[in-house]
């Protein structure tokens, strides 16, 4: 740990405090010219992967997902919030299956299922591009599928029609 007022390198911690699930506020000060100051420590995700239709993976990237989302989003009335936090959404739930690997039609699927209670025309617009992808003969069909097959993954109760 290098101090970032003088970079000495040696600090010792002086208090230690628990601010959330997922990361760990320290405070440290510097043994060279004792200015305190925070680190925070946080546990590394291990890596999702995502396969692909024609079944090459590659690993989870959410700026990735974040620029599919903006193209949709272009020119309507939602925010940069709201894109950060449907990423995010995103991510937590395809982590909460707790399956190391992911279809890529599954995220396409998800991001689908949140534009649609965002903004229509960004889900239109999204869509219209996902089904380009999507080899399936009926498109609905196997959205249904991937978040239905998904949620039981995850232990949700799901109702069969
Ligand atoms: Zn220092």
């Amino acid at each position: 740990m290098v101090c970032p007022f003088c970079e000495h390198c040696d600090t010792k911690v002086v208090d230690k405090r628990e601010s959330d699930a997922v990361s760990t506020r320290r405070r440290r000060e510097c043994l060279g010219c004792h200015q305190r100051f925070t680190t925070y420590e946080r546990v590394e995700q291990p890596d999702l992967v995502v396969t692909k239709h024609d079944g090459r993976t590659e690993s989870f990237n959410p700026e990735k997902l974040r620029k599919g989302i903006a193209l949709a989003i272009a020119k309507r009335p939602v925010t940069g919030d709201q894109v950060d936090r449907t990423v995010e959404e995103i991510e937590a739930e395809l982590r909460s299956a707790k399956r190391r690997e992911v279809p890529a039609g599954l995220i396409g699927a998800l991001v689908m299922e949140k534009l649609k209670a965002l903004d229509h025309v960004a889900y239109i617009r999204f869509a219209s591009v996902y089904r380009d992808f999507t080899s399936a003969s009926s498109f609905q069909d196997e959205v249904k599928e991937l978040l239905r097959s998904h949620r039981e993954a995850r232990g949700d109760k799901v109702e069969h029609s």
